[in-house]
């Protein structure tokens, strides 16, 4: 197990109890805990340098309080950076105004995009909402099947098209097929459209072309980066690459079951500005939460 970051600062600063100022000393003692829990919490090395500088400052300029112990003091401090970079609430999910929504997930092959498209499904359900999942992978016919058995599982609705099996596919057929999916939303009366696009094990041109393309298309209401919050700085960098060509609305962070200390959360909304939507806290279509960002903070803090 880890040491929390407030059982560290409790350890460095043992000598000051009663001492109730915070000092110019104390404090860079405290910070340097402070980036090393940020660091094993996976946070971003950029991330973990800014957030330093904003800690630093908030304590130098900081009246002294004196029923805060040094150490609560910058507990209290941290907490409230963490939070005011998090956001305090819930982010919102945005709808379009002319149904049917649509809804693009985006991310990197094994982040959780089909499993999350699911969940997403699901709880729109139970929201009162009718939607409509599909997948324009026509690369891997693997991947439409895995969303046809999410959708069978979740009691979902699915556009699956037509793609001849013999044949090579392409961008052409991604927007063909997202263009009847839409219709056939519509049709139904589906009020949204989960897009699951096709995952690269990277970044590459083609796939990046190929959502900016899907953008124009589908004009859709969210972007949504899924991520595998296990995977550290890799997301980080990818949602930075997504962010920049597609702007997204917000991301998912997959996997939170695992032992993701959930810094990936702080930095992705550091890098992208977009904010943390939802929780992916296992593989059933129920293990799906809204983010709250005191929670995340808590299990970074410790
Ligand atoms: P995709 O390639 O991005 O569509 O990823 P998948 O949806 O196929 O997910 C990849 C793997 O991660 C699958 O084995 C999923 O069951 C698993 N997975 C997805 N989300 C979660 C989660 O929140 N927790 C856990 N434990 N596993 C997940």
């Amino acid at each position: 197990m880890f040491e929390n970051l407030s059982e560290k600062l409790q350890r460095s600063f043992k000598n000051l109890r009663g001492q109730g100022t915070l000092t110019e000393e104390n404090i860079s003692e405290a910070l340097r805990e402070i980036r090393l829990a940020l660091l094993e919490s996976d946070v971003n090395l950029d991330v973990v340098k800014q957030l330093i500088e904003q800690i630093r400052i908030k304590a130098l300029g900081t009246q002294v309080a004196t029923a805060l112990s040094p150490t609560e003091q910058i507990v209290k401090i941290v907490n409230d950076e963490l939070v005011n970079i998090l956001g305090k609430d819930t982010a919102r999910f945005k709808f379009s105004s002319q149904p049917p929504s649509v809804i693009l997930m985006a991310g990197l092959q094994g982040s959780g995009k089909t499993t999350t498209s699911g969940k997403l499904a699901q709880w729109l359900k139970k929201g009162g909402h009718r939607p409509m999942l599909v997948s324009v992978d026509v690369y891997r016919p693997a991947a439409r099947e895995q969303l046809a058995v999410v959708a069978r599982t979740t009691g979902t609705s699915i556009y699956e098209g037509k793609l001849d099996p013999d044949t090579t596919h392409g961008t052409a057929d991604v927007l063909r097929l997202a263009k009847e999916a839409k219709r056939d939303a519509a049709n139904f009366g589906c009020d949204i459209l989960i897009v699951d696009t096709a995952g690269r094990l990277g970044i590459d041109k083609e796939l990046m072309d190929e959502m900016a393309e899907l953008k124009k298309l589908l004009n859709p209401s969210e972007i949504l980066f899924v991520a595998d919050a296990m995977t550290g700085q890799d997301a980080v960098n990818s949602a930075k690459a997504f962010n920049d060509l597609l702007a997204i609305t917000g991301a998912v962070l997959t996997k939170m079951d695992g032992d993701a200390r959930g810094g990936a959360a702080l930095s992705i909304r550091q890098v992208t500005g977009a904010p943390i939507k939802f929780l992916g806290t296992g593989e059933k279509p129920d293990a799906f939460e809204p983010f709250h960002p005191d929670r995340i903070v808590s299990r970074i803090m410790g």
